[in-house]
């Protein structure tokens, strides 16, 4: 699961204010060393900023209320002991681990973030136009040309489209300017301990504790996302230990201060993803309300020449460059909105972050930082957007009408757009699986 490194973004979409450093390098050899000196513990002891709620999840998971939060905050040092043999069994020594968890003490606003997730809670054309700007344009542009030779050198070992590559950096933290601050031994042992996600965030918090072992990423820099994402590119540490390369041959890999590390990182992390070399992401099409949007589904790979056959065409009547390639139709507004076929690509940055919204941004910006016009089609704006508890309320509703929608969190994925779509098909309306308001209406009779 990498629906973690949203992080970033909500912090953008949340907040809409973020200050940070830009990277300052340095390189003055491996910190901490594996034995020696153990510099003054990163993580802990400042208060966050804002503090948490006090109130229950949104999700309302069992282990997100305001008591359940309470509880596991009051075991918080037993459970990072409990941790201890785990780490030790990974070469964690014991006096790094003391180092960097003897002051801690969990964050609990990370609770109100975990519940918060913004690419789900904003509609997708909000996202898009918030994520790809004129600004954020020009200063991929700018970087483009700066780290030209960077690029060339990666492109030439991974195969990993650099437009790509600038766009996941521009998404991510808007080119570095907003990687987040928190310390991510903190976050992640926060989220080992508390709250719904234990079991995958203890992973992370090893994770972040062998970085620091290794001496990947000076201890002061491994700061980032509510949920641990940390660098220019919002690494996990279970996604560094994957895909970290040391590009500039120091002997570190540091995805936090050397460009070409986490370029070529990131680059390295859509290859293993299953990046085609010399392909797009995908393509703006027209989609005719005759579909059956049925067909609209991730799992509904067709070649796209099949795909023309239902009616499906570029704007303007732009020929497919390759139409053997397969793709599925995503149609995130429905009926009403663009729609996209995606490629390989396309799957391969959603591993990167698996949101739609986010996928999209991300192809968008690269093709605009390549020179590529905005997309052609209209969104809805004056569509109602859901809240996120009219979200809610929509899945426990079409949970009610027998739906399977996996546990409602107000995350509108692809089992609540096929439960939608049967239940438009069932009322008379286009399915095309957007969640309107006149959807919720009907499910609320
Ligand atoms: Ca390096």
């Amino acid at each position: 699961m990498r629906k973690t490194r949203c992080i970033l973004i909500a912090a953008v979409l949340l907040a809409a204010a973020s200050a940070g450093a830009a990277s300052q390098t340095a390189r003055d050899g491996r910190y901490p060393a594996t034995t020696g000196t153990i510099p003054p513990p990163a993580a802990g002891t400042q208060p966050a900023a804002q503090e948490w709620s006090g109130e229950s999840g949104a999700s309302g998971h069992p282990l997100m209320t305001a008591e359940a939060i309470r509880a596991a905050a009051a075991n918080f040092r037993g459970c990072i002991e409990r941790i201890w043999p785990l780490a030790a069994r990974r070469g964690i020594t014991r006096n790094l681990f003391q180092a960097y968890t003897a002051q801690l003490s969990p964050d609990l606003r990370i609770m109100d973030l975990l519940d918060n997730q913004p690419e789900f809670t904003k509609s997708f054309w909000d996202y898009l136009d918030l994520l790809v700007n004129d600004a954020r344009i020009a200063s991929g542009r700018a970087l483009l040309e700066k780290y030209r030779a960077t690029f060339d050198a990666v492109e030439k070992a991974y195969g990993v489209d650099r437009y790509t590559v600038t766009a996941i950096w521009g998404v991510e933290t808007n080119y570095g300017a907003i990687g987040g601050e928190r310390p991510v031994i903190r976050s992640t042992a926060t989220l080992a301990c508390v709250g719904r996600r234990q079991n995958y965030f203890r992973e992370e918090f090893l994770s972040a504790l062998e970085i620091l072992q290794r001496g990947d990423v000076r201890p002061d820099r491994l700061v980032g996302s509510w949920a641990g994402a940390f660098g220019p590119t919002q690494f996990m540490p279970t996604a560094f230990k994957r895909y970290a390369v040391d590009f500039d041959h120091d002997g570190r890999r540091d995805v936090v201060d050397s460009v070409p590390d986490f370029i070529a990182s990131t680059a390295n992390n859509l290859r293993k993803d299953g990046w085609v070399a010399g392909q797009t992401w995908g393509y703006e099409v027209v989609v005719p309300a005759t579909l059956d949007f049925r067909l609209a589904d991730h799992a509904h790979m067709l070649p796209i020449r099949d795909w023309e056959r239902h009616g499906i065409t570029r704007p303007g009547g732009k020929p497919f460059p390759r139409p053997d390639d397969h793709a599925f139709l995503l149609v995130p507004a429905g009926v009403q909105g663009p729609g996209f076929l995606m490629l390989a690509n396309f799957r391969a940055i959603m591993k990167y972050n698996p949101a739609e919204a986010y996928a999209l941004a991300i192809g968008h910006l690269a093709d605009r930082l390549r020179g590529a016009p905005p997309f052609v089609q209209h969104w809805p704006r004056y569509e109602h957007v859901l809240s996120r508890n009219e979200r809610l309320e929509l899945q426990q509703l079409l949970a009610r009408h027998g739906y399977d929608v996996g546990e409602p969190d107000g995350q509108l994925g692809a089992k609540t757009r096929a439960a939608i779509r049967d239940f438009q098909t069932k009322i008379g309306q286009v399915p095309d699986g957007f969640a309107s308001a006149v959807v919720l209406e009907r499910l609320r009779k």
